[in-house]
């Protein structure tokens, strides 16, 4: 029992799931208001995936392009998400990430600066003017670096290698988590009065993706079992430029920041191909030529004002993913199944300064020089805008004590995040995460307890694997679950292949029912892989029934068969899938109704 089993046990007023940009800033704020706050991450300290960030963080402070406002923001984030984001989500993130790029700043981060000192700010995909602070190609870095010298100097406790597997509730509201450490797979219980989930996304459902091995779904599943909604969760983004070669690379990201300093697109028959795919009402939005292109890279460069407008290589990231699978399908790719991605014409001390982690990175992984060379990119599955439904101002669930914020929570970016809203979405949404477990913390009358009950539950739900004998290879349960998703649910869909795919899933399932590993919890991936499969394999559902029911193409989702968007019927309706016994119930519910004032911005 689990009075028997021997486990350690902690006590916090709100625990922070997550110590990515959005779990560091929603613990700060938590510690800041003076409640206690433990902040747990499967990872070590540091670590987390915010780091591998690269291009920037998105934020109209105006300084490059003194035209940018945070209602331009507002639109460009409704637009990319094609009207489907949740309005308010949008409209504090363009509002509020000014203030948390100057907050970092006075924190300590040392962002590029313009030739007279301000912050200076990147193009990228999708937004209307220069608006991406950044530092050099390592931007994610420089966040965590100041997020975590913040906290720790905060005083902040931290419990790192340690996976979250369960959460707790009381008649309903949250009460605590069940995790174990990684390294030697002793149980940690957690007492609490407030979650907050900023465990980052679902990439490695897919078999090609840009994500870390962290990527396994658990605060979406976490949530879900929990009783939270899981909305949009078809909505998938593969990013159009990861490496594609060497095969150890693959899926290995390659910034937009390349495309947004100038870089080229172009296939086996040397043509620039974007020019061809720019969707009609975005056409007046992007240079018409390469002459006009190539005024807008050379006024950039020079950091000088020019009425060119942008090269078709920055259109939004689901257009460009698609138009270099078909230039693939259709038999002009390069070598290696992607096509060309070129900035080798610039000057090279300029492209090593600008991007100096692309060019290590081609360097050692491809032996390819970027500065003289052109690289090979291609899709890669990259970010889900899908995940927890919370409310916008406090970031709290359907479940009373159970916030999220981060890639975790779904909404802010509707069917597709522009390039860059994530790094400021974290910082928003995890300071407001933090101030509303804090807010609900000091609301609560009666301080929730854990039923040992339920302990032992998990721990035993923990351990079947370990006990199971002669059962199924996890690792060859997950190649599975990935080539299910990438042939039946990636980036082009169709309905009896998905179908397919859903079908194969729930016998999927079963599998991991029978999954078995070694019998010692020291030093044992394996296992944890057991876990992490349980996690996955709810969003890979959520995926597929969600893509499967949305019976048109919007953003990052792509049928075959219904190649156009439809408004009338789908443009206001969020997928909702939540958990109904030992089923996923699939609803669709409307979108909150945007305000006059806001609604004019789009006429
Ligand atoms: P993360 O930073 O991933 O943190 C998740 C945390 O949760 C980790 O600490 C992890 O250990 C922990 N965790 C997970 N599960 C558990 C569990 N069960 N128990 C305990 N802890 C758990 N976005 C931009 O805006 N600009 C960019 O330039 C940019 N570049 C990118 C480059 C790459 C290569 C990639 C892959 C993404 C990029 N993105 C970018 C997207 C952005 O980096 C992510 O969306 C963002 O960092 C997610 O942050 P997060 O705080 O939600 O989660």
């Amino acid at each position: 029992t689990a009075a028997m089993a021997n486990y350690q046990t902690h006590e916090h007023d709100v625990i922070v799931i997550g110590a990515g940009g959005a779990g560091l800033r929603a613990a700060i704020e938590v510690s800041s208001r003076g409640l206690s706050v433990g902040l747990i991450c499967k990872s070590l300290l540091g670590k987390a995936h915010t780091v591998m960030a690269e291009g920037g963080m998105a934020a109209a402070l105006a300084n490059v392009d003194s035209s940018d406002d945070w209602k331009t923001h507002f639109r460009d984030t409704m637009r990319g998400g094609k009207m489907l984001n949740n309005w308010r989500m949008a409209q504090l993130h363009a509002q509020e990430s000014p203030d948390r790029v100057r907050e970092l700043e006075h924190w300590g981060a040392v962002f590029d600066r313009t030739e007279n000192g301000k912050i200076l700010q990147r193009a990228f995909g999708g937004h209307k003017w220069k608006r991406l602070c950044h530092v050099g190609d390592r931007t994610g870095l420089e966040m965590i670096r100041t997020l975590q010298d913040r906290g720790v100097h905060q005083g902040i406790e931290v419990y790192m290698e340690c996976t979250i597997s369960k959460l707790f509730l009381d008649n309903g509201k949250i009460a605590g988590a069940l995790g174990y450490y990684r390294e030697n797979g002793d149980y940690v219980l957690f007492k609490t009065k407030a979650v907050v989930l900023a465990t980052g996304g679902v990439g490695k459902v897919f078999t090609v993706t840009s994500n870390s091995w962290e990527y396994t779904a658990d605060g979406h599943a976490l949530a879900y079992e929990a009783g939270a909604e899981l909305i949009d969760m078809e909505f998938v983004q593969f990013h159009p430029t990861g490496m594609v070669w060497p095969p150890g690379g693959r899926g290995i990201l390659v910034t937009e920041g390349v495309r947004g300093e100038g870089g080229i697109l172009t296939n086996s028959e040397g043509k620039r191909f974007m020019f061809d795919y720019l969707p009609e009402s975005t056409k007046n939005d992007y240079a018409a030529t390469e002459d006009e292109a190539k005024e807008w890279v050379d006024a950039t460069i020079n950091h000088k004002k020019s009425e060119a407008r942008r090269p078709p290589e920055l259109s939004t990231r689901d257009n460009v993913a698609r138009a270099i699978y078909v230039e693939n399908k259709e038999g002009r790719g390069s070598p290696h199944g992607g096509v060309f991605l070129d900035i080798s014409y610039q000057d090279s001390e300029r492209v090593k300064k600008k991007l100096p982690s692309m060019y290590h990175q081609f360097k050692e992984l491809a032996d390819v020089d970027i500065t003289k060379q052109k690289m090979e990119v291609g899709p890669t599955a990259h970010y889900i805008m899908g995940g927890v439904r919370v409310e916008a101002d406090t970031c709290q669930s359907k479940v009373p004590g159970l916030f999220a914020a981060g890639e975790v929570a779904g909404g802010m970016h509707g069917a597709n995040r522009l390039g860059g809203n994530s790094l400021s979405d974290l910082v928003v949404f995890g300071r407001r995460a933090g101030t509303g477990a804090c807010d609900y913390v000091d609301a609560l009358k009666e301080s929730p307890s854990i039923n040992e009950k339920d302990i032992d539950a998990a721990i035993e739900e923990l351990e079947a694997p370990l006990k199971r004998e002669g059962g199924l290879n996890p690792y060859d349960v997950h190649k599975e679950m990935n080539q299910i998703m990438s042939t039946h649910v990636g980036i082009f869909r169709e309905k009896d292949e998905m179908a397919e795919g859903i079908k194969k899933l729930e016998e999927l399932k079963e599998k991991i029912s029978r999954v078995s590993v070694a019998s010692d919890k020291r030093f044992n991936p394996g296992w944890h892989l057991c876990r992490d499969l349980k996690n996955m394999i709810i969003a890979a559902e959520a995926i597929a029934r969600s893509a499967h029911s949305r019976e048109e193409s919007r953003g990052a989702h792509s049928r075959l068969d219904f190649p156009d968007a439809d408004d009338k019927k789908w443009g206001k309706l969020n997928s909702a899938c939540s958990k109904d016994g030992d089923k996923m119930k699939l609803e669709h519910t409307e979108l909150p109704e945007m305000p006059a004032d806001l609604k004019e911005l789009f006429d």
